[in-house]
């Protein structure tokens, strides 16, 4: 090569990692020295791997960040079909000659990536994937025995003293290659026609984009995270709620851990150590995240199958119509019914309602979490298919360290002791204090009209009684065939 001679461009696939900064992507498709072309595909893969809310909330991820890189000087390059496909075809198209990906870990992403990196390397390609969105390899993590972990507190003591790297900033001289390759319309992408609940109720409380992201950690540190102890009252606004901006990979799990370690570190110079004490519990919340993805990876089937097989025998019940009133939040059990219309309104729910929905889901309706799962995943803008199952598969209690099945969440004794003076549940249940809150009205404005829901109706009659409900999960957990069975195809 004459140095003078400016190298091929790299494609910079990029997935679940939205972003600029702290992006070993970027920092490896530089190196390569020639133009960075970034290209976001939409393939079957993605979209399979998002339900409406997500899909919705992946455009929003989308045209930020392709306004961002064309204030970079940059492009967003747009290309729906088979991965592979559109791969082969850029590189055909700009004469590139390296794909860098980060790397994504649900099983069918894992085939697709062997697959894609198998041909485009015999075809002479050199191919690059990089961790942007884990602290830490899941096959870096393994118990002294070599094998992975399964129960979360051991993990955490595994890796709670690791080195995690100092977040890097975001690249600033993005070159644009001779001639950028053509892109699809996004306005032609369907990704918002799912969302029957209407997108201008969701796009009120989506924080869209790695700069809202950066703003979101920056107000936690500062603000909330001394109160994080309260982090199980959902109407108390110390959570940090980056589970969206993570989903997208608007922000790094890197960029939040050395910012809250920073402060951990500060609060206990300065001997203050309620603080500290809060900063280590909130690490140990992220750190859930990547328990989740350890499990994912090393067990994929905890998204699909019960993770426990002697749980195959269990008599859930299918789809039902008392798991419509739950997603519909009219079961007449105040927290289960708000948290169902928080979710539906706002596309989050709080971690601790989360519970008990699933909770009442599985135990009191005796329905199979798969029924909960799928629901949760058509309408949260923080979809995660690893934190979710594993979520799910607490509750049920056929997870991974998972509840104890006789556990049983009872939500009106929740209410009384998480949000004692009714606040969650009067800002989205009209009846609860007779004053409609704006977000209340929201969920009566968003519901489609097939669901038929009177919004002056008071609350509706409970769909099962609370004691009633714990008594039948109790004998069913009793009389379960403990022997383990094939798992059955779940309808
Ligand atoms: P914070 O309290 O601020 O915690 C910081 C971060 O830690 C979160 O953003 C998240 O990345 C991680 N985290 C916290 N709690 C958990 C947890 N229990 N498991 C895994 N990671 C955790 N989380 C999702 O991101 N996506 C999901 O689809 C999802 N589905 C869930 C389903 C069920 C049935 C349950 C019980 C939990 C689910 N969770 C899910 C976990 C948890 O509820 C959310 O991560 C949390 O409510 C996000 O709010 P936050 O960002 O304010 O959390």
């Amino acid at each position: 090569m004459s140095p003078t001679t400016t190298p091929p461009p790299t494609l910079l696939w990029l997935r679940r990692d939205l972003r600029l900064s702290d992006h070993p992507g970027w920092t490896a498709a530089l190196a390569a020295g020639g133009p960075v072309i970034p290209v976001f595909i939409l393939d079957p893969n993605v979209e399979h791997g998002y339900g409406a809310a997500g899909k919705w909330r992946l455009g929003q991820s989308l045209q930020n960040l392709s306004a961002a890189l064309s204030a970079h000087g940059s492009r967003l390059i747009l290309r729906r079909g088979d991965a592979l496909h559109c791969l082969r075809v850029l590189i055909a198209e700009t004469g590139a000659r390296t794909v860098v990906w980060s790397r994504v870990y649900d099983p069918d992403g894992i085939t697709r990536d062997r697959a894609v990196k198998t041909t485009l390397a015999s075809e002479g390609i050199t191919t690059q994937s990089v961790n942007a969105s884990l602290l830490f390899e899941p096959w870096q993590v393994e118990t002294r025995s070599g094998k992975f972990f399964s129960v979360y507190t051991p993990y955490w003591r595994a890796v709670c003293d690791r080195d995690v790297h100092n977040p890097v900033p975001a690249p600033t001289n993005l070159a644009p290659p001779p001639a950028w390759p053509c892109s699809d319309n996004f306005a032609d992408w369907p990704l918002h026609r799912g969302v029957n609940r209407g997108a201008e109720i969701l796009s009120q409380f989506a924080c869209v984009g790695e700069t809202m992201a950066a703003a979101r950690l920056d107000h936690f540190a500062a603000v909330q995270l001394n109160d994080y102890a309260r982090r199980d009252f959902p109407a108390a606004d110390v959570c940090s709620r980056l589970s969206e901006n993570l989903t997208y990979g608007e922000i790094s799990p890197r960029q939040i851990w050395a910012r809250i370690q920073a402060v951990r570190r500060a609060s206990e110079h300065n001997a203050s150590e309620h603080n500290a004490n809060a900063a280590v519990k909130f690490l140990k919340e992220l750190v859930w995240r990547e328990f989740a993805y350890h499990l994912m990876y090393h067990t994929p089937h905890i998204l699909t199958a019960n993770w426990r097989p002697d749980w195959n025998g269990f008599g859930w019940r299918a789809d039902n119509d008392q798991a419509d009133t739950w997603r519909r939040g009219v079961t007449g059990i105040d927290m289960v019914d708000a948290g169902m219309r928080e979710m539906y309104v706002t596309g989050t729910m709080h971690n601790r309602v989360r519970m008990l929905v699933a909770s009442f889901l599985t135990k009191h309706l005796l329905t199979d979490w798969r029924v909960g799962q799928a629901w949760f995943r058509e309408c949260l803008i923080d979809w995660d298919p690893a934190a979710n199952a594993l979520g799910w598969q607490w509750a049920a209690g056929s997870g991974p360290d998972a509840a104890p099945y006789f556990r049983v969440f009872n939500p009106d004794l929740q209410g009384d002791k998480f949000d004692a003076d009714g606040t969650y549940r009067s800002r989205f249940l009209p009846y609860y204090s007779g004053t409609v809150s704006e977000d209340a009205a929201k969920f009566s404005r968003a519901a489609p009209r097939s669901w038929r829901l009177d919004p002056n109706a008071g609350r509706p009659a409970p769909v099962i009684g609370l004691k009633q409900g714990r008594a039948r999960a109790l004998d069913a957990y009793r009389d379960r065939n403990t022997k383990t069975k094939p798992e059955q195809e779940f309808a």
